[in-house]
């Protein structure tokens, strides 16, 4: 099932079920996607595609494609690198990424496979994390790179600019979705930037999510940004980062696209 976030013709934001991004309505779903939910077969008018989910907490890993580990000439690390992004950084699919008028030069794009999960969990095995999660979304780790790497020693801040989230444009439920070994891209304005395959995770899904869960309560609703494949902007030769006017789309196989344009603040 793809399960999508909107906002109806009343300003009520609803959960449904859609076939395909160009359907104007959703079937709607009754009860709480995150415990008991069922399909009602009655449709429902889109008036705005929402992120699929509002998540109480942004958890991100660093380095988790061998493939851009060996481009960048950096060591395979023994455990993930978890970072956080803020919250009110998320945005939806149409949404704009602004580029901060504090740091608008080096924002680049980050096309990742994001979990959500479903239900609170703690300690959980490899082998049980289908119980816990409710499925998995488009997302870009959008961040400004000179605050990265040269004015910050923290991440916080080059992550969690306003907007610099964006999540969708819907959630495909396990049942439908094998994160194992699926093409990632991310297209910018027309130009194919990261195109990889999920196989190359250093820390597949399924230990990802158990090694999480042993560090943090895992609520529901938290999104967890999986890595990046390689060919952001700042790695290539010349740069290229994000500009006014530009369109990033993040597309995963078996999900669909993520489509935001690019304005200045
Ligand atoms: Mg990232």
């Amino acid at each position: 099932m793809r399960i999508v976030r909107f906002k109806d013709v009343d300003g009520n934001v609803r959960f449904g079920s859609v076939e395909s991004k160009a359907e104007a309505e959703a079937e709607l779903i009754a009860g709480d996607i995150f415990s008991d939910f069922e399909l009602t077969g009655k449709k429902v008018a889109i008036k705005k595609l929402l992120a699929p989910v509002d998540p109480p907490n942004v958890i991100a890993i660093g380095l988790n494609y061998r493939d851009h580990a060996k481009e960048s000439k950096m060591k395979i690390p023994d455990h993930p690198v978890v970072f956080m992004k803020l919250t009110t950084a998320v945005i939806g699919d149409g949404d704009s990424i602004v580029l901060p008028k504090e740091a608008p030069d080096e924002v680049d794009y980050e096309a990742e496979l994001v979990v959500v999960i479903g239900k609170r969990c703690k300690h959980i095995s490899p082998d049980q994390i289908n119980d816990y999660i409710l499925g998995y979304t488009c997302g870009n780790d959008v961040s400004a790179r000179d605050c990265q790497l040269r004015f910050d020693s923290q991440w916080a801040r080059a992550k969690s600019f306003d907007t610099f989230c964006p999540l969708g444009p819907w959630i495909v439920t396990p049942e439908e979705f094998d994160p194992a070994d699926v093409r990632i891209k991310s297209i910018l304005s027309g130009e194919v930037m990261q195109d990889s395959r999920t196989s190359h995770f250093i820390f597949p899904i399924p230990e990802l999510i158990s090694y999480l869960s042993r560090q943090f309560t895992l609520l529901p609703r938290t999104a967890i940004m999986t890595g990046t494949p390689p060919g952001v902007g700042f790695a290539r030769k010349p740069p290229r980062f994000l500009r006014e006017g530009d369109e990033v789309i993040i597309e995963i196989e078996g999900i669909g696209q993520l489509k935001n344009p690019v304005v200045k603040e």
